[in-house]
């Protein structure tokens, strides 16, 4: 069966879908850039500022900023939520892939992942 679309109830490569978006700070249209065998996104792209998501098993790995404005600076002050962008002094543009309690956050740098605490009084 070769060069026959894979479909199953899983999602598809072009077809296009609304998730967050940490360049635009909301909810985009992105376009399904690739999929698994099993229907599950590994690359999409924002429709509206370029930036590209990379995904393993459901669980986002990279982010690599597309036009989008530039994020607030971060600030351990201020209580993030999942998805939210940040632009850090010393790693660059990053966006919060985690909530992990304790005053704690998991933020995606490119391709690296920080713990920055975050909720301070
Ligand atoms: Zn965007």
């Amino acid at each position: 069966m070769a060069g026959r679309i894979m479909k199953n109830d899983g999602y598809a490569a072009g077809s296009e879908i609304t998730m967050l978006c940490s360049g635009c700070d909301g909810e985009q249209q992105h376009t399904i850039d690739t999929v698994t065998k099993l229907g599950r996104i590994t690359k999409a792209s924002c429709t509206v500022c370029g930036t590209a998501s990379t995904f393993n098993r459901g669980v986002k790995t990279s982010v690599s900023g597309g036009k989008a404005p530039t994020a607030a600076p971060y600030d351990r002050n201020k209580k993030y939520r999942k998805g939210q962008a940040m632009t850090h002094s010393v790693f660059g543009r990053g966006e919060v892939t985690a909530l992990v309690g304790d005053g704690k956050i998991d933020v995606l740098f490119g391709e690296s992942t920080r713990r920055l605490i975050h909720a301070q009084e």
